[in-house]
C-alpha cells in the first residue's frame, strides 16, 4: 500500500501544501495567501490541508501523515508554536487546534528544519547536511543521517545570532554584530531603506551600477554567508551546506560573491583550504517546495 502524505508550509505571505507519495513524489501542490493573526493562521492551515487532501481525491483522515513548518519557536511534542512575530501572533496551539478541527494527529515543526529535512531529500544526499535559510532572517537545519538534529533545547543551528563583530549594528535580539545583522533580508532592508518591495534585489541592482554603499551592503552579505558556511562546517562537520530561502534566488550572483571570500580566505590559511568549503556548498533548486516536502516528511516521525 502506497503511502500518502500532507505537508504544508506557512509563510510569512504564502501557504504551500502538497501531497507526497513513497519516495517523496510530488502529487499534488496548492498555493494559497497566509492570513494574519493566531484564528486566521489556524483557518489558512485547515483549507490548505482540505484543498490538497480534496485534489488527491482523498479524504483528509485517509492519510498516513500530516505535518506543518512554521516560523517561530515551535514545540514539536505539542505543537505549540510562540514568538510568530510575522504571522501576527506571540502563542498558538497549531497543533492541537487543528487536531480538534480536523480529527488526526497533525506534527508541527519550525519551518527551517522542515525545509532542511526537504532539501537532504529533494537533493538525493547522504551522511550530513546543514540547510542555511536565508530569509527574513539567517538560520539553519541540520540533518544527520535523514533525521533532523534539533540539539538539547531545539537551538541547534540559531545561527544567525552568533555575534561576529563587536562594533556591528545592534540585533533585536539584544546583542551587537549578529550574523543576521549582515546577512538577511531584514538586516540588508534595515542597512538600505527604499520603496522597492525587494531591497536585496535592488542593493545588488545599485551595486552592479557601481554605487559604493550598496557595495559594500554586497560584501558584508557575501562576508556573512560565508560566515555562516564556515561556522557550520566547524561546529558540526556538515559534509554539505544547502543554501536556500528568498535571497537564495539571486542564485549565482550571490554565490560567485560567497565563493570568492571563501577562497579568499583560503588563500591565507592551509586550514581552511584543507576543508574545500566552496565545493561543499548547493544551492536548494529553484521552485520546488522544499519546506512543504519537508513538513510532509516531519509528519511521518
Ligand atoms: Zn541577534
Amino acid at each position: 500500500v502506497e503511502l500518502v502524505r500532507i505537508g504544508v508550509d506557512i509563510g510569512g505571505t504564502k501557504t504551500d501544501a502538497v501531497v507526497i507519495g513513497d519516495e517523496t513524489v510530488l502529487m499534488q501542490r496548492a498555493r494559497s495567501v497566509t492570513g494574519f493573526g493566531s484564528q486566521a493562521v489556524v483557518e489558512t492551515a485547515v483549507s490548505a490541508i482540505s484543498h490538497v487532501a480534496s485534489l488527491a481525491g482523498t479524504p483528509v483522515a485517509g492519510f498516513d501523515s500530516i505535518g506543518i513548518g512554521i516560523p517561530g519557536m515551535v514545540d514539536g511534542h505539542t505543537g505549540g508554536v510562540r514568538h510568530a512575530v510575522n504571522l501576527g501572533f506571540d502563542a498558538l496551539e497549531l497543533g492541537a487546534e487543528l487536531q480538534s478541527r480536523l480529527g488526526v494527529r497533525v506534527q508541527v515543526e519550525n519551518d527551517v528544519k522542515a525545509a532542511a529535512l526537504g532539501a537532504y531529500h529533494l537533493l538525493g544526499l547522504a551522511s550530513s547536511m546543514a540547510y542555511l535559510n536565508l530569509g527574513t532572517g539567517l538560520a539553519a537545519g541540520i540533518v544527520v543521517d535523514g533525521e533532523l538534529w534539533r540539539g538539547a533545547r531545539a537551538t541547534a543551528g540559531e545561527i544567525g545570532h552568533i555575534p561576529v563583530d563587536p562594533n556591528g549594528l545592534s540585533c533585536p535580539c539584544g546583542q551587537r554584530g549578529c550574523l543576521e545583522t549582515v546577512a538577511s533580508g531584514s538586516g540588508i532592508a534595515r542597512q538600505w531603506p527604499t520603496e522597492d518591495p525587494h531591497p536585496v534585489r535592488d542593493v545588488f541592482r545599485a551595486a552592479r551600477a557601481g554605487d559604493a554603499a550598496a557595495m559594500r551592503i554586497r560584501g558584508s552579505l557575501a562576508d556573512g554567508v560565508a560566515s555562516a558556511v564556515r561556522i557550520l562546517v566547524l561546529t558540526a562537520d556538515v559534509e554539505t551546506v544547502v543554501i536556500g530561502g528568498g535571497l537564495s534566488h539571486l542564485g549565482e550572483e550571490l554565490m560567485v560573491e560567497v565563493r570568492a571570500v571563501l577562497t579568499t580566505w583560503a588563500e591565507s590559511s592551509l586550514f581552511l583550504a584543507s576543508l574545500d568549503l566552496p565545493s561543499r556548498m548547493r544551492v536548494t533548486p529553484e521552485n520546488t517546495p522544499a519546506a512543504a516536502i519537508g513538513a510532509a516528511l516531519i509528519g511521518a516521525v
